[in-house]
């Protein structure tokens, strides 16, 4: 059976299966903010897909190429050749990663590129002789990833809960939840408390027995764009030089420029030890995802029997073609600057919606990484019912009216309900009116 015979889509089973049973419409075609069904109803993609399509759909530069990488070489596995597609964008990201991170290991996705940090980390604190450090403490609650490494460190416990007894048990301490604390302290010393938890679980596990610490400087989906006090950054970096604990921040994604800077750690001035970024690093032209890390914590490595971690597709030509392309758009078109004024500006009109609609406790984010957090009593912060699913109703009132926002279910383990709204870095003004 043919594609065209089919197209209408749904008219057959489908052999494919994701999470569950529900269904889609078929996607038809796709441009800038705007995606078309097969039926004709247009939607504005306010959540770039899972805040990846950051430059918008359909871009004639990138598709060009794209088209120009494959006429030339469609793939060179990396044992056997070199290819300048990779070679330049690792580059690029050197120059434009925070203080000394500047070498770059490709990989296709998020999750690969946390996996790829964590066995970084492992492997350079056996070829400096602390074989004993192996804990990573990560945040609760936290996405990090699905496969097994990374969602050990991931706190969400309807993900974890299955796979817990095939994986290694990691300490985690609250993520920095500040907007639901009803204490007196200052927004600085609220940081300050949370950052120290790091402190106390360090000293908890015995500083020695610690890897890494792993943390989203913005918020994903498992907090809706939390973002902390400034003195968090800044206490959780002197905690981990303290305790010669890895600071890595998995800017999956937050890097690449949805924050409104290229990577979210220079908001802070941090410079962690391995960053991992992968979203809107092809920003969904292709599979792409990378770990960027100093020469102090490689050379390590390299010098002691070498990295023992890889994939296929590491360095894949086409990938990294759309990663320079996609790297070469968002500079040309100035979309780091419209990020950070457009999402300022569209973070003030969900803020006015707040007067009309009293189950949004909260408005907040980062650039176009925003959320709203949904609530069944502002002024206690009290969550609606989890039977309710709000957020899911909220999503699929909206899709229905061609608005794709991005919710998280919270059932088990995690209180509160919360809406992403992450339109592209291109979004502009006036198409506001459509969100
Ligand atoms: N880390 C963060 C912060 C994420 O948001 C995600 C995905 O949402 C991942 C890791 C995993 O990325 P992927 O789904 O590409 O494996």
């Amino acid at each position: 059976m043919t594609h065209e015979m089919t197209k209408p889509g749904h008219n057959r089973d489908s052999k494919l299966f994701y999470q569950s049973r529900s269904r889609r419409p078929l996607i038809d075609h796709a441009k800038g903010v705007y995606m078309w069904d097969v039926n004709g109803q247009r939607y504005i993609d306010a959540s770039s897909g899972a805040m990846v399509s950051n430059i918008g759909h359909s871009d004639p530069r990138v598709i060009a190429a794209m088209q120009k990488q494959m006429e030339q070489a469609t793939f060179a596995y990396r044992l056997h050749f070199e290819n300048d597609a990779a070679e330049n964008l690792a580059w690029r990201l050197a120059e434009r990663a925070p203080g000394d991170l500047e070498r770059v290991f490709f990989v296709s996705g998020g999750s690969e590129a946390v996996e790829s940090c964590l066995k970084l980390a492992r492997q350079y604190t056996l070829a400096i002789g602390q074989a004993q450090r192996s804990k990573v403490i990560s945040r609760f609650p936290s996405y990090h990833g699905s496969t097994l490494g990374a969602l050990a460190i991931t706190g969400y416990t309807p993900m974890h809960a299955p796979f817990a007894p095939m994986m290694v048990d990691q300490p985690k301490i609250p993520a920095p939840t500040c907007y639901l604390d009803r204490d007196d302290l200052s927004d600085h010393d609220r940081g300050l408390k949370y950052a120290n938890m790091l402190e106390a679980e360090i000293l908890r596990q015995g500083p020695e027995t610690v890897l890494a610490f792993i943390m989203e400087p913005v918020g994903g989906a498992a907090t809706g764009a939390l973002v902390a006090p400034d003195s968090y950054y800044q206490r959780i970096r002197e905690i981990c030089d303290q305790y010669g604990v890895l600071l890595i921040y998995d800017e999956v994604m937050t890097g690449a420029g949805r924050t409104g800077k290229y990577f979210a750690a220079e908001h802070w001035n941090i410079v962690p030890d391995i960053l991992a970024v992968s979203k809107g690093l092809a920003a969904g032209y292709a599979p792409l995802g990378a770990m960027i890390a100093p020469d102090r914590i490689v050379s390590p490595v390299l010098d002691h029997g070498g990295f023992i971690h890889g994939y296929t597709y590491a360095g894949n030509p086409i990938a990294c073609a759309a990663g320079n392309a996609v790297l070469d758009v968002i500079e040309q078109d100035g979309l780091l600057e419209n990020a950070a004024s457009s999402g300022a500006a569209l973070k003030a009109e969900l803020g006015k919606l707040m007067a009309s609609y009293s189950f949004i406790g909260d408005v907040r984010g980062k650039g176009l990484l925003l959320a709203m957090e949904l609530v069944a009593n502002r002024d206690t912060m009290e969550p609606i019912a989890p039977k309710h699913m709000a957020a899911a109703r909220l999503v699929d009132i909206a899709y229905d009216k061609g608005l794709i926002i991005y919710w998280r279910r919270t059932r088990g383990g995690y209180r509160g309900d919360h809406v992403m709204v992450c339109p592209p870095m291109t979004i502009t003004l006036d198409q506001f009116g459509d969100i």
